[in-house]
């Protein structure tokens, strides 16, 4: 029970009593541009590989190897949540799609792959075997196959980390060895052996399966490891979506102003994810976008690390919390040490939400869109009917005539790799709650 004396009594009793809470955050800034060289890079060599990723990955061929996922409106659930929650949600109610990323199947085929990806790409051109002006596609070539496989790569996860990277480490040619927590999913083991990536259990929590990838690594010639608590390339890669929603919210003729607020609900587990997407939307839409991460009340580990300001010093484990959810994804007990640090200047803030409120609104979005998502992908959804979200909206200055112009964008994170039995078994449980 280490640095508890920091935090807010009331804020404290209800992350111990396991409530579903809301942290506003206190250091939010008025936006000065974030240094965007980072996701200029990282867009740019994504375009790169796009010819190669069309020519492996099938699912990438009608986005041109662009991994990217649609948004969509929420017009029954919309209705259903405003009933559910005898609440009104002013604007409109979107979902942004990453469900359906091309690949994983989860946010992660952002970072992950964006990850993989540039570490092939040094390892290239580093061994002259390849040149920037080139076509990337002659990277699926067995030249390249070969020339990879004297490398591997190891990464600790609690299941779809380990599925974008190995995934994609594996069509490139590397040798991956995954380190899963004790969450991960039998079905996304399978999926990755049946890949030829190594998978190693662990019966123990996230931080502790990434040490132990981090130790197998170093005894290791060639090995790269991908430090899902640190890594500055995983962080730019979520952060092209920034750049992506851009375009696609144009696309659509949906403004996003001083009279238009976008406010956007991200899941967050170690934070790189949420963190990453954030900094991409704030480099684009400044102060017009508003950003709440969202954790399960046994795993709050960021809103945690923010609000005591100790960031990757301090644990759930460490005020008392078990860091036990059925959010598989967002079961992370301590928070990456560079996503808190990006965005303590950029966040609105983090609140909690309970394993029940999940499969609530998990079974009532199958229900009402026929959309499907794996547990930890729901947590972004209860926010737009949030009574302490939305008067820390009004606290922000946004008017209720500001409001009724909003976009709430939801982001669902995962899904599309569920096998239809269990998803089904989610839906029954959701069902059973309601
Ligand atoms: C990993 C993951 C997240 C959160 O990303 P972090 O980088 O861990 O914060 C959210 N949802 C799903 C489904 C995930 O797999």
């Amino acid at each position: 029970m280490k640095y508890t004396y920091q935090l807010d009594p009331v804020l404290l009793s209800d992350l111990q009593g396991k409530k579903e809470t809301f942290w506003p955050n206190g250091l939010l800034k008025p936006f000065s541009p974030v240094e965007s060289q980072g996701i200029i890079d990282a867009e740019q060599r994504l375009l790169r590989f796009a010819p190669y990723l069309k020519e492996v990955f099938p699912d990438t061929r009608k986005t041109n190897g662009i991994i990217e996922s649609p948004i969509r409106y929420l017009p029954r659930m919309h209705e259903v949540m405003q009933g559910y929650y005898q609440t009104t949600i002013p604007g409109k109610l979107m979902l942004k799609c990453d469900n359906q990323l091309p690949i994983a199947g989860s946010i992660k085929a952002r970072g992950g792959i964006y990850e993989v990806l540039k570490l092939a790409e040094t390892l290239a051109l580093k061994y002259r075997m390849l040149e920037k002006k080139d076509d990337y596609s002659k990277l699926a070539n067995s030249t390249f196959k070969d020339f990879f496989s004297q490398f591997s790569i190891a990464v600790g996860s609690t299941g779809n980390l380990a599925l974008s990277i190995g995934t994609m480490g594996a069509a490139l040619g590397f040798k991956v060895t995954v380190h899963m927590s004790q969450e991960a999913k039998e079905w996304k083991k399978q999926l990755l052996r049946e890949k030829g990536v190594g998978v190693v259990e662990h019966e123990n929590d996230f931080s502790f399966a990434v040490e132990e990838g981090r130790r197998h690594c170093l005894k290791e010639e060639k090995c790269f490891f991908i430090d899902d608590e640190n890594s500055k390339d995983l962080f730019m890669g979520y952060a092209v979506a920034g750049l992506r929603l851009k375009e696609q919210l144009k696309q659509e003729g949906i403004k996003v102003d001083q009279d238009h607020p976008l406010i956007v609900y991200l899941p967050c587990g170690v934070g790189g994810g949420p963190g990453g997407v954030t900094y991409g939307l704030k480099h684009v839409f400044g102060d017009y976008v508003h950003c709440y991460f969202a954790e399960p009340v046994n795993s709050p580990c960021m809103l945690l690390g923010l609000a005591s300001g100790k960031h990757e010093a301090i644990s759930v484990q460490d005020i008392g919390l078990s860091n036990k959810t059925e959010a598989d994804g967002l079961a992370v007990g301590r928070p990456s040490a560079l996503a808190g640090k990006m965005v303590r200047e950029l966040l609105n803030g983090v609140y909690t939400v309970s394993d029940e409120n999940l499969y609530k609104m998990l079974a009532l979005l199958h229900e009402s869109e026929s959309i499907s998502l794996e547990p930890s992908a729901l947590a972004g959804m209860i926010g737009p009917a949030m009574p302490r979200i939305r008067a820390h909206l009004g606290s922000l200055s946004l008017t209720d005539d500001q409001l009724s112009r909003a976009t709430h964008l939801v982001w669902a994170t995962g899904g599309d790799l569920v096998p239809e039995s269990i998803m089904q078994e989610y839906v029954t449980k959701g069902k059973r709650y309601l």
